[in-house]
């Protein structure tokens, strides 16, 4: 949301976020003013156009640091469903990032690995040039030469979700269990973000800022990891609904509502013909309708439109011994918001998203005691 594709790089969609418009003319300005990290001292308006081409320089310096991340961990499996330019800089969506310790952190080192090259062949660059040149090229350099060895070194912080944070539980990860790495990792990364603030109050309100936002990251990282391994095990057969009520192509929106009044489902499948005994196959399904459907269709009109009109005709399944894992996967893309849960061909229940969750709700209060 609030973001832009500007582009494709292996595949990858690049996304311009809302906030990155807003800062960028910040940066700007503030490379066009400052004297020693900027053009300050370049008459107007070259220090203007200098500090433009610095603020962009920059960001693309951070796209190619997401893109070490993004691509590495395309080589151990994962699919990337894009990276985002932020305020902050940038976020890699990586759908599921490798468990195994050496990769995990070989994907995380990456990033900070670019950086820190960059940085060295900018200043190795400004260096060797400015014995024999002056001038806007050189000042670059030197600029951005600096700001990339920071950015690498910043994000050695050993706190999520610095990649520092990640080398960490990597580590911790080759001796204890996932979610226990995962909790030593926060701790010392709060820990970090804690005495982070504390020293910002006499220093930089910047570095308070900075640490409240790595100890949220913390918290967060915590959070979602303990979600993922306490429906670790858990199958799809345990948490589906096993009642299926299905709903015909040619019925009409309102015969459908007084279905769902009686019945009390958010969604249905949708079969070709009458099942017999109800037996249901995966091929008599021509798609799923929900009550989001439905609520589309105006009044005015619900006698007269068809479940064939309004129903999500793509319809996506799931074998009854997968693990909820799996299905909550399948369900981030998914339009309808369900899965048909099959065996062997025949359809034996439902799953939605909002199974999982309350699921997921009950069995971590049922965990904490
Ligand atoms: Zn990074």
């Amino acid at each position: 949301m609030w973001s832009y594709e500007i582009g494709k790089i292996k595949g990858i969609p690049i996304k311009i976020h809302i906030t990155f418009l807003l800062v960028l003319p910040l940066f700007v300005f503030v490379f066009s003013v400052d004297n020693r990290f900027g053009f300050g001292d370049f008459p107007s308006p070259y220090n203007y156009i200098w500090g433009l081409v610095t603020a962009i320089l920059l960001f693309v310096s951070v796209l190619l640091h997401e893109l070490g991340h993004s691509l590495v961990a395309m080589r151990y499996g994962s699919r990337i469903l894009g990276i985002t330019l932020f305020i902050f800089g940038g976020v890699s969506q990586i759908e599921e990032i490798s468990k195994k310790p050496s990769e995990e952190a070989k994907m995380a080192f990456v990033g900070p690995l670019v950086s820190f090259v960059i940085g060295t062949t900018l200043l190795a660059l400004y260096m060797g040039l400015s014995v024999f040149m002056d001038g806007g090229i050189i000042r670059v350099l030197r600029v951005l030469g600096f700001i990339n060895i920071l950015l690498g070194a910043f994000n050695l912080i050993p706190a999520f979700p610095m990649d520092g944070g990640r080398i960490l539980r990597a580590y911790f990860a080759t001796k204890y269990p996932y979610t226990e790495a995962t909790r030593k990792a926060a701790f010392i990364g709060k820990i970090f973000a804690f005495i982070m603030g504390l020293v910002g109050v006499f220093v930089s309100i910047w570095l308070v800022l900075i640490a409240f936002f790595i100890y949220i990251g913390a918290s967060e990282e915590e959070s979602a990891t303990r979600m993922k391994s306490v429906l670790e095990g858990v199958k799809v057969r345990e948490l589906m609904s096993e009642n299926i009520v299905y709903a015909l192509p040619d019925m009409r929106v309102s015969e459908l509502l007084e279905l769902m009044f009686h019945t009390r489902y958010a969604g249905y499948p949708v079969v070709s013909r009458i099942p017999e005994n109800g037996l249901i196959t995966v091929d008599d399904v021509v798609g799923i309708v929900t009550f989001r459907d439905l609520q589309r269709v105006p009044f005015t009109q619900r006698e007269i439109v068809f479940v064939k009109d309004v129903m999500n005709p793509i319809v996506e399944t799931i074998d009854v011994d997968n693990d909820v894992s799996e299905a909550l996967k399948k369900l981030q893309g998914s339009t309808s918001g369900r899965l048909l849960v099959v065996e062997n061909d025949r359809v034996v229940g439902i799953i939605s998203r909002t199974d999982i969750v309350r699921a997921l709700q009950i069995l971590s209060v049922r965990e904490e005691t």
